[in-house]
């Protein structure tokens, strides 16, 4: 708000007058005016254009935003402070602020979302799912200890908390609940306000409203609107560039850059803002300048669509449309202060204008808003929330206003080609929703009906017949059918809630909304009818997904409307009456006048219509029969049709018309599974699917079963299974006798197709009977339903709880009613770190088990039958399946059950019994008879529990044990079902069946003792009564069956010995990538253990890995075996190459420095590896040998391979041949080089002499001397000075001979090119210095991260590590060292003698870092190696190269402890000293106060050697752990046996393992004369003080702390409110659309988008790979925050997603945040995603995704 002018920064100001304005004599002056409006248009004339839209904006968004705060500011100063001066008649700061101290806030919160803020909804209290909370409003409400969902919003819509409707329960939180709870809420809020205040602010807010109205509605580029033309006019233009849907991004930008010239990057900017804000200006100057740019666009972009929308505008009309956006901001801003303002304000919005009827200003705004630019409309909508929605009185008349514009809005919007989200109708949402409202609406406005007969209205076309037809449909026409479709959204929120309480207007309306409603669906009935296709296959697949679209999206209107009519009699049966009245006429063409015909079976006739499915038209859509049906069902239910039958048309009924339609469907379906469609193609395949798919089944599938149930009730059984025998048009084969005979004759194809309907009609005829679980049909709850359902799918196998939720119908609410009953049919096992949690189906409940559930596919139904066998097998149970019991039918259904006995199907069932007597050879199928066997076992279990039911046989209508033991009547000959059944339970061909016949005996023996008993009241269990005779024969059986169970077990056991076989071969040869690492470090290194028993020798004589008194150099020979060619081979110097597919990368993920920048390839020295390791060069392999040769064959055919596949197709592969890179040819593990084995050290001569360090030390320094002087002669041709002397055999110019075979030779240039090459991304060059150092660097660096990950992970030094990188390791040192012999010898000299400068006192070289600067154990090992190169020159015998080392490693050992000393940050503390310390301490403090001698006050004083010794230890353990790991792969040391074991600190044994006193300090101490020079080199380099004192960068202190991925919150909608809030830092405060979480460092990035793309080696590329560049060296792991998924990249082309570390209550994860339950942090997951990176092998991950799925591959991930 505006404050005292006077200290305003005058450099914003333009010009002297504007400084001496004063906002509030501007406001006396107009407090006393006659004519307010003429004034403030005057003032708003004159300042506007000389303050907004000063020319040309665009150049860097820098500028543009400090223009736009330029703007922002003085607008405020010079147009708004008046009008707030003159508003409150004070001061504004402090009127505002008494104003909002007055003001008694309404109880809504009413906050806004943001684009990705997070919602949560209750699912046990919001009244439905578009009621949502804030997440303040939600962590303070009762709600949060509720079932709830979390979504993020798309931007729009606000806090429902406090408003009552919205929740049965807890509408407040904490910080909403009314506080005053006396207060009226009628009272109105302007009475609290001054009365000259509301005046004044009527007068403003309708001057302000309508100016700002008239200039976004404003059309002409040219001209102002009277009272605001400016003074003075000049010729200054805008281009104007509008938004629109049609055109791309990309299109947009390449006609920018052709039109105004600009670059491409401003090209890209200009499109960003025009898709942001809808409007951008492109140009600025005269009218022809701008002119001239408009024409080119134009000209470009009308090619193939309309052009894009560009305008010429004046400049001063472009500022007075930004003022007016600017206005309305801050009318909401005002209104914000008080609840009176709010009411003036919506009053003002709503009055009537002079026009009349919808001439108000919001009118106005509403019905030009499709005229808008996006921006403007997301102003004003805005408002429109923060004014009329939050105001409940103004809400009301709103909503009224917006209902009688309903036509023309969305008339408006299906033209407007703008997203829905920015159509004033999506606010639709917002005002339906609330129950009370919609009623009102309904009542007043006749909302219902306007919503359907304007969705009918926009869907023209249609066929002759009046129905809606879809094809020929063009991509216009599809576009408007998507909008129409919002229409049906709008419909559900009007219907959404039933209502509690009818009045008669309501009935009234309500029923008129269902006539528009039964017009829209005659609309559908019979739509996309199909005609069988014989002949030839169908030319072009027709439309059908539009008509099955309309079908899904209208399924849960059906469903509310039928919940509304359930809920009142009267309704309901107007509704019922309506329905049959507009099927009869769906029905009025049906007969089609032709002669009915005749069948006649087993002693019945019936007369039917002449059709048949396979040859006439027949449809899938039948939303009017279908509608009747749940109708009827309703009827039922409630009762209605007991209780008022004089009141329903059930005599108009005809149930065989009623039955058609349904009948027809279904025969269509058995008919295409048949296989006689398939030349009608997949559409009709794609239409059954969905038919019985669960989003459609419902209202399609589902209620067809229901009206044959309802038809069948109403008829003669016979008739009706007659209807249904001529419609599946099987008559012929069960009415006459001999039609076996003729059936066998005709071709075998159409056997199997008969045999397949005959299938499907005894599944159709079991469905009819035995589904009741529609509560009205059967006497069931819809809870039993749903619990039926799960138990069905549980049936099947465990599921997870998505997948649960899948297989059940959403209600409108987007409940299953899983959860209701979840608990009590199944139970909960968890997830382990992978896999999800999974629901098991408790064992009680198998015995609902129905093997024809309606719901199964053919698939579903035996992968069940097959689970439900086994399970019951393994409970040694036999294998019937027997139906289950079934509940009672409703009295209206209750005639349903004679199908069970009728005599028709007493017919078909003896036809199949008496087939099957016979093999089957093709005439009939084990699947028919299994149907037959389950029909026959309902009948029973129906008489059964009519017996059980009723006290006296009389009462027993049902009588099937009766009727089959009746001979069979014609046709057939045989004797009675009975017979037939017991003559089959012993045939040889039905054992399968024999279970089930079985038991079926067993039922009808059961039920005639029943039958003889009850006239005794006396019933019998059946399990009890067992004739002796029986339970010999089921002993018999017993035993039969104990055999073959222990057969079986036996035979499992073998398989699975032998998978278990299959399984160690896999895990020793081929490490899949299933096996994850973990699996692999499980199975530790078995050379290792073997390698490493401990000794007896071992615990007598200490082990020592380095220096001459060294044990080892394994003198045994090295076998290994070629995976390629599987010969075997000796590993020798001399011998044919061996090498190991290796993997080499850039790796971060010991930094201790992200922002280091990336060294320049060319420039960078990598002789010092610095302490903060900020970049290295790991090496990792999967372990697998091969000949040089044999690799060098196989790379080439994946070479040659690739560049046939690349001219083939285009796009990459998981790997990239021109870097090198190639799959292990045995594991497929990414591999990019290979590492060549080399044969052990040998054991040192023990014979020779070790020299004393000052020996050493001496012979070294004349070595050095002479080799600079050699060097110096070889470059300048003479070096001045005499040759220094040197000791005897040491020759300057000595070329050793190499030790290796020419094939090893060039492998080891191989490796060396490719750590090169990966390591500084360079060309490869072999005669760079560098080469050798790279090679030294990735073996130590390799080393140290396998050091880190050991000790983080509590695992032993030695024996812990899985073979593969036991092996990597030895191979990468014993390569390492012998690298020097394949470059120049001085040029490894030269490394040498720089190396050993940095730690000499005295020395030639320059430039050398300070100790504060060396990575301590890289110079180890990069001197080590160096070393070779000039102890090679000394011919002596004299030296062993052993005592180098040691000397080297004391050395280096006394400089780390010394740069410990110096960067330990120990403080003070006052601990109980041992006043007598140990000798460690003592020798540490005297280092310690000689470094301080040195230094001075530089160091901190520390009295406490104690607590410097810690510090030293602790920081110098990683050093000795990462020394004896290299020294024991260097010289094959076998590392003693306590270092075996994970233990604590294990120092004493490391120290001797090196050949190290355990008192360190001791090296120090025993030589400190000697030594006295290094320490004062040390200290006194010069950048060692300046570091010290806090300058050149920060310091690294030991030990270095193990990097770890961030911390991540426990409740991850924690991680969406801080994404929510996250803006994208290139686009001045924008929402970023993905944002992206960076793992390792924590950054949020703003990724896939165009505004964070940068350039990185000339390619754009998004903000992700951007970063991954500096995070990772080109490596990242990423949390995409919207969509829930970890993102991994790798250079540019290569990326995965991998499961998030966020599960949900039921073990699963959420990627796309689609299921929206509340999601947690598992730690586990975390962890294993942490661990996987700090093994480095997310690339590795990444190559076996893309391997997996190649969709993968075609991923721009560079984009992301
Ligand atoms: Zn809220
Ligand atoms: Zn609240
Ligand atoms: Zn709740
Ligand atoms: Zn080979
Ligand atoms: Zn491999
Ligand atoms: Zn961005
Ligand atoms: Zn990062």
């Amino acid at each position: 708000m505006a404050s005292a002018q006077s200290d305003r920064d005058p450099p914003f100001l333009l010009c002297s007058e504007f400084l001496n304005f004063s906002a509030k004599d501007t406001a006396l002056r107009w407090l006393v005016s006659a004519n307010l409006q003429q004034e403030v248009y005057h003032h708003l004339a004159v300042y506007v254009p000389r303050i907004l839209c000063l020319g040309p904006s665009g150049g860097s968004s820098r500028e543009e935003q400090r223009e736009e705060q330029r703007e922002d500011l003085v607008s405020q100063m010079l147009l708004l402070a008046p009008l707030e001066w003159l508003l409150l008649g004070e001061e504004p700061a402090s009127g505002l602020a008494l104003l909002q101290e007055n003001n008694q806030p309404s109880p809504l919160c009413g906050h806004v979302f943001k684009v990705g803020e997070p919602t949560y909804s209750c699912r046990e209290c919001a009244a439905d799912p578009t009621c949502v909370l804030c997440m303040k409003c939600f962590l303070e409400s009762i709600h949060k200890e509720h079932r709830y969902r979390m979504t993020t919003s798309g931007g729009g819509g606000f806090c429902d908390c406090g408003d009552a409707e919205a929740w049965k329960k807890g509408p407040y939180c904490q910080k909403h609940k009314p506080t005053d709870t006396n207060r009226d809420t009628e009272e109105d809020p302007v009475s609290v306000l001054p009365a000259d205040m509301v005046a004044r602010g009527f007068s403003i807010f309708s001057i302000l409203l309508k100016y700002a109205v008239d200039m976004l509605t404003w059309d002409q580029e040219n001209q102002l609107p009277a009272g605001l033309e400016p003074p003075a006019r000049e010729d200054t233009y805008y281009c104007m560039l509008f938004n629109d849907e049609v055109h791309t991004y990309e299109q947009v930008i390449y006609t920018l850059q052709k039109a105004v010239n600009c670059s491409q990057k401003e090209a890209v900017s200009f499109a960003t803002t025009v898709d942001r804000d809808g409007r951008k200006s492109v140009r600025y100057g005269d009218f022809q300048f701008c002119d001239q740019a408009k024409s080119v666009i134009v000209r470009n972009t009308s090619r193939q669509s309309k052009p894009l929308r560009v305008e010429v505008m004046h400049s001063s009309v472009v500022a007075h449309q930004c003022f007016a956006l600017r206005a309305l901001s801050w009318l909401g801003q005002i209104i914000q202060y008080s609840d009176g303002l709010r009411r003036i304000l919506c009053e003002v919005g709503l009055q009537k204008g002079p026009e009349g009827e919808y001439s108000s200003l919001v009118d106005k705004l509403m019905l030009n808003d499709s005229k808008m630019w996006k921006g403007a409309r997301n102003i004003y909508h805005q408002l429109l929330m923060n004014s009329l929605l939050m105001d409940f009185k103004y809400k009301k008349v709103f909503a009224i206003q917006f209902a009688k514009n309903y036509r023309r809005l969305q008339t408006d919007f299906m033209e407007d080609d703008h997203e829905r989200v920015v159509s004033v109708t999506s606010l639709s949402v917002q005002l339906f929703t609330v129950p009370t409202m919609a009623r009102m609406l309904m009542v007043e406005e006749n909302l219902m009906t306007t919503i359907i007969r304007t969705f009918v209205d926009h869907l023209r076309h249609r066929d002759l017949q009046g129905r809606f037809q879809f094809d020929r449909y063009t991509a216009q026409q599809a576009f408007k059918f998507g909008r129409v479709q919002s229409l049906i959204g709008d419909l559900k929120y009007v219907l959404i809630s039933h209502p509690s309480e009818w009045s008669e207007q309501l009935r009234l309306k309500f029923l008129e909304g269902l006539d528009a409603f039964l017009e829209l669906l005659k609309c559908m009935q019979g739509m996309d009818p199909v005609v069988r296709q014989v002949g030839q296959h169908i030319e072009m697949e027709p439309e059908w997904e539009a008509a099955f679209t309309l079908q899904m999206k209208l399924t849960h209107i059906i469903s509310m409307i039928q919940e509304w009519c359930s809920t009142d009699e009267r309704v309901l049966i107007e509704a019922y009456r309506k329905c049959l009245g507009a099927l009869s006429q769906c029905h009025s063409g049906l007969p089609d006048g032709e002669q009915p015909i005749s069948l006649s079976l087993a002693g019945h006739c019936v007369d039917t219509f002449r059709y048949q499915v396979s040859q006439d038209k027949v449809s899938i859509h039948l939303p009017v029969c279908r509608l009747l049906a749940g109708l009827h069902v309703l009827l039922s239910r409630t009762e209605v049709a007991s209780r008022f039958p004089e009141l329903l048309p059930l005599g108009d009924l005809s149930p065989p018309l009623l039955i058609e339609l349904p009948l027809r469907c279904l025969v269509l379906c058995a008919q295409v599974h048949a296989g006689m469609w398939r030349r009608n193609g997949f559409s009709l395949i794609n239409q059954i699917y969905y038919y019985h798919n669960v989003k459609c089944r419902v209202e399609m599938f589902d209620k067809d079963i229901v009206m044959l149930q309802a038809g069948a009730s109403m008829m003669d059984p016979n008739h009706f299974l007659m209807i249904l025998l001529s419609r599946f048009e099987l008559f012929h084969i069960f009415s006459s006798t001999d039609s076996r005979k003729r059936y066998r004759e005709v071709n075998k194809d159409v056997v199997q197709q008969n045999n397949t309907l005959i299938e499907e009609m005894l599944h159709l005829i079991i469905m009819v009977v035995c589904e009741r679980y529609v509560s009205g049909v059967g006497q069931v709850e819809p809870f039993d339903e749903v619990r039926r359902e799960i138990i069905h799918q549980l049936s099947i196998r465990p599921m997870a709880h998505s997948e649960l939720v899948k297989a059940l119908p959403e209600n409108g609410n987007k409940e299953t009613g899983l959860e209701r009953v979840i608990d009590s049919v199944a139970s909960f096992k968890k997830p382990g770190v992978t896999g999800r949690g999974l629901y098991e189906l408790r064992p009680e409940w198998n015995k609902h088990f129905n093997l024809y559930f309606h719901h199964y596919s053919r698939a579903d139904q035996s992968k069940a039958e097959e689970a439900q066998r086994k399970l019951r097998r393994q409970n040694r149970e036999d294998t019937a399946l027997p139906p289950p019991s079934p509940p009672p039918l409703c009295p209206l259904f209750g005639s349903l059950v004679n199908l069970l006995q009728c005599d028709v199907l007493l017919a078909v069932e003896g036809a199949v019994l008496q087939w099957a007597v016979e093999p089957s050879g093709g005439c009939w199928t084990e699947s028919m008879l299994q149907r037959v066997l389950h029909l026959v076992g309902v009948a029973l279990l129906e008489e059964q529990q009519q017996l059980e039911c009723s006290s006296r046989e009389l009462d027993v209508t049902f009588n099937y044990t009766c009727k089959i033991t009746r001979p069979g009547e014609a046709p057939n000959t045989s004797g009675s079902v009975l017979a037939l059944l017991e003559s089959l339970q012993n045939a040889p061909h039905l054992e399968v069946h024999k279970d089930m016949i079985t038991w079926i005996l067993k039922m009808v023996a059961n039920i005639k003792r029943m039958r003889e008993q009850t006239s005794s009241t006396f019933t019998v269990n059946i399990s009890q009564d067992q004739g002796p005779e029986e339970t010999v024969r089921d002993k018999d059986k017993a035993e039969r069956k104990r055999k073959a169970e222990m057969a079986r077990l036996r035979r499992e056991k073998i398989m699975a010995q032998m998978s278990e076989m299959q399984k160690h071969f896999i895990n020793e040869n081929k490490e899949l990538f299933q096996q994850s690492l973990e699996e692999l470090e499980a199975s530790t290194s078995a050379a290792a253990a073997e390698s490493s028993p401990p000794s007896s020798e071992s615990t007598c004589v200490s082990q020592v890995c380095v220096g001459p008194r060294r044990v080892g150099g394994a003198e045994h020979r090295q076998l290994v075996t070629c995976i390629l060619c599987q010969e075997e081979q000796e590993v020798r110097g001399q011998g044919r190459a061996m090498v190991l597919a290796a993997f080499i990368q850039r790796s971060t993920v010991l930094s201790k420095n992200r922002r280091h920048n990336l060294p320049d390839p060319e420039r960078d020295d990598p002789v010092f590896m610095h302490p903060d390791l900020s970049l290295g060069i790991h090496t990792a392999s999967c372990g697998h040998i091969m000949h040089a040769t044999c690799w060098q064959r196989y790379f080439e055919a994946v070479q040659l391979k690739e560049q046939r596949r690349q001219q083939r197709l285009r796009g990459h592969t998981s790997y990239d041949v021109e870097n090198g890179e190639f799959l292990c040819p045995l594991c497929e593990c990414l591999s990019n080089t290979v590492i060549p084995l080399l044969p052990h050290t040998h054991s040192p001569d023990h014979r020779l002499d070790h020299p004393s360090l000052e020996a050493w030390l001496k012979t070294t320094n004349h070595q050095i001397a002479a080799l600079h002087f050699a060097h110096r002669k070889l470059s300048n041709g003479v070096a001045e000075g005499a040759e220094p002397a040197v000791s005897d055999g040491f020759r300057v110019d000595f070329i050793p001979q190499n030790p290796f075979s020419s094939s090893i030779r060039e492998m080891i240039t191989t490796f060396g090119m490719s750590t090169y090459k990966v390591g500084l991304k360079v060309n490869p060059n072999e005669q760079d210095q560098r080469v050798p150092v790279l090679s030294w660097s990735t073996c130590a660096y390799t080393i140290q991260s396998i050091e880190r990950l050991l000790m983080d992970e509590d695992k032993p030094l030695f024996g812990g590590l899985p073979c593969r990188q036991d092996d990597c390791l030895s191979a990468l040192t014993r390569f390492s060292w012998a690298c020097w012999t394949a470059a120049p010898p001085t040029t490894v000299q030269t490394h040498f003698m720089r190396l050993l400068a940095a730690l000499l006192p005295d020395s030639e070289e320059e430039n050398t870092p300070s100790i504060l600067d060396i990575d301590m154990f890289h110079l180890l090992v990069y001197s080590v190696m160096s070393y070779s190169s000039v102890h090679c020159l000394d011919q002596s015998g004299q030296r062993a190269v052993d005592s180098s080392h040691l000397h080297l490693l004391h050395l280096v050992t006394v400089a780390h402890l010394v740069q410990i000393l110096l960067t330990s940050t120990t403080e003070e503390v006052s601990m109980d000293q041992d006043s007598s310390g140990s000798e460690e301490e003592e020798l540490t403090s005297r280092l310690y106060n000689t470094l301080r001698k040195h230094l001075g006050s530089v160091l901190p004083e520390v009295t406490s050697g104690w607590q410097l010794f810690r510090c030293l230890k602790v920081g110098f353990l990683p050093f000795l752990r990462a020394a004896a790991l290299f020294f024991h792969y260097l010289n094959s040391t076998t590392p003693p046996a306590d270092l075996l074991v994970a233990g604590p600190s294990q120092w004493e044994a490391l120290c001797s393992f090196l050949n190290l006193p355990s008192n360190l300090l001791q090296l120090h101490h025993t030589q400190q004369t000697l030594l006295e020079p290094f320490i004062h080199r040390w200290c006194c380099h010069p950048a060692v003080r300046q570091k010290l004192q806090g300058g050149g960068g920060s310091i690294v202190s030991f030990p270095r702390e193990s990097n770890r991925l961030i911390q991540l919150p426990e409740d991850y909608s924690v991680l969406i409110n801080q994404a929510s809030s996250f803006t994208c830092p290139r686009s001045g405060g924008d929402k970023s659309r993905a944002p992206t979480l960076c793992l390792v460092c924590g950054s949020m990035l703003c990724s896939q988008s165009y505004c964070c793309q940068t350039e990185v080696d000339g390619e754009d590329v998004g903000a992700c790979t951007a970063h991954t560049f500096t995070c990772g060296a080109g490596l990242g792991l990423f949390l995409r925050v919207r969509e829930s998924q970890v993102l991994f990249v790798a250079g540019k082309t290569k990326g995965c997603f991998y499961p998030p570390p966020y599960l949900d209550d039921y073990g699963e994860t959420d990627q796309g945040l689609k299921r929206g339950n509340p999601l947690h942090l598992c730690v586990e997951r975390y962890r294993k995603i942490e661990r996987l990176w700090r093994q480095h092998g997310i690339a590795e991950v990444i190559g076996h995704a893309q391997e997996a799925n190649q969709t993968l591959v075609a991923i721009d991930w560079q984009h992301l």
